[in-house]
């Protein structure tokens, strides 16, 4: 049997294993639901769903681990609201399981076409959907498992540099055309190195770790994100947000370290710190997304520079102290 190891309910629609899995069941005709119902209730929970357009809200709102679809229903058809669930970033990794009658070849190729997974036909053989829905929630497990460990940093368990690439582009084009400013902090660990030569690179470990975890509990946003772009750096992306209240939000990333209270001998703060530089930028087609990154580096750089274990801003005197 497959272990997961991770807990995967941080990605929006993935399988944990140690819950049950989530169907929802969408046809026009009660009957077909109180049959599926009866079929599965024992070991997932049933949602039901009585025409495409409740079917798609709810995947968009609480979505299910796996659909099963009815072909035919007034309005908008399984067929439609299949391809509007894979057209949907959010939802297009949501398994579909076509629940049919049709034994025309053209209409069974339209169901692979459209995106489903399987299908399934009416009336239903118990045993064969059962082992059929477990097969493909099986699937659906392994694929999430993938996905997560793709995009997530495997030591600290925040995003990776991959995710933060693809989210960067992301906000910038977001921020572009909403007119709202892009913030952006580099987190560093000041003398890093000698940490690890006085307590041991598996300390040095577990004090990423820990900062990683006071870093996220720092950010309070839903749209803020930190990743772990480096060995011991980090960098959070901060949307709609102006220098003025970026600044405030890294001072308390800082402190929050601080606080951590992580003995560190060979620092003249006795502590584990971290030095950040903090930039903003208008992404209005003037500048890249690279420049932001770059101010927010020239900060760090001045951060550094101060004394450490401080924000800076690309806009700050570079000899600032204090
Ligand atoms: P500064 O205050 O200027 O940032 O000094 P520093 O020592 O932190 O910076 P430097 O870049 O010289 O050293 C970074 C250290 O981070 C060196 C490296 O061994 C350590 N490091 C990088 N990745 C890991 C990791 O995954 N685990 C551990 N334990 N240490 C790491
Ligand atoms: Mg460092
Ligand atoms: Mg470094």
């Amino acid at each position: 049997m497959n272990v997961i190891l991770f807990d995967v309910e941080a990605l929006p629609g993935t399988v944990a294993a140690s819950r049950r899995a989530r169907l929802l069941v969408v046809d026009d005709q009660p009957i077909n639901i109180r049959a599926l119902h009866e079929v599965f209730s024992a070991d997932h929970d049933v949602f039901m769903a009585t025409n495409g357009a409740q079917a798609l809200a709810f995947c968009q709102q609480t979505p299910p681990d796996l659909v099963l679809l009815d072909v035919v229903m007034p309005d908008m058809n399984g067929l439609e609201v299949c391809r509007a669930l894979k057209a949907d970033p959010e939802t297009q990794s949501i398994p579909v399981i076509f629940v049919t009658s049709l034994d025309d070849p053209a209409e069974e190729a339209a169901c692979w076409d459209a995106g489903g997974v399987d299908f399934i036909t009416k009336p239903i053989n118990a045993l064969t959907v059962r082992n059929r829905v477990r097969a493909h929630l099986t699937l659906k497990q392994q694929s999430d498992l993938l996905r997560r460990m793709a995009w997530v940093d495997g030591l600290t368990g925040v995003a990776n540099r991959r995710q933060f690439d693809e989210r960067l582009e992301r906000e910038w084009q977001r921020c572009r055309r909403s007119g709202q400013p892009l913030s952006a902090g580099i987190i560093d660990i000041d003398h890093f190195k000698a940490y690890n030569d006085t307590y041991g690179h598996l300390a040095g470990d577990d004090c990423l770790r820990q900062v990683a975890a006071a870093i996220e509990r720092s950010l309070a946003r839903p749209g803020d994100l930190v990743a772990r772009t480096g060995g011991e750096e980090f960098t959070c992306l901060l949307p709609e947000i102006d220098l003025a209240g970026a600044r405030v939000v890294v001072e308390n990333v800082e402190r929050a370290v601080r606080a951590l209270g992580i003995s560190h001998s060979a620092s003249e703060h006795g502590t584990v710190t971290v030095s950040i530089g903090v930039a903003t930028a208008q992404p209005d087609g003037e500048e890249s997304a690279e420049s932001l990154l770059n101010r927010a580096d020239g900060g760090l750089y001045r951060a550094k520079r101060a004394g450490r274990a401080r924000v800076r801003s690309d806009e700050d005197p570079s000899a600032a102290a204090g």
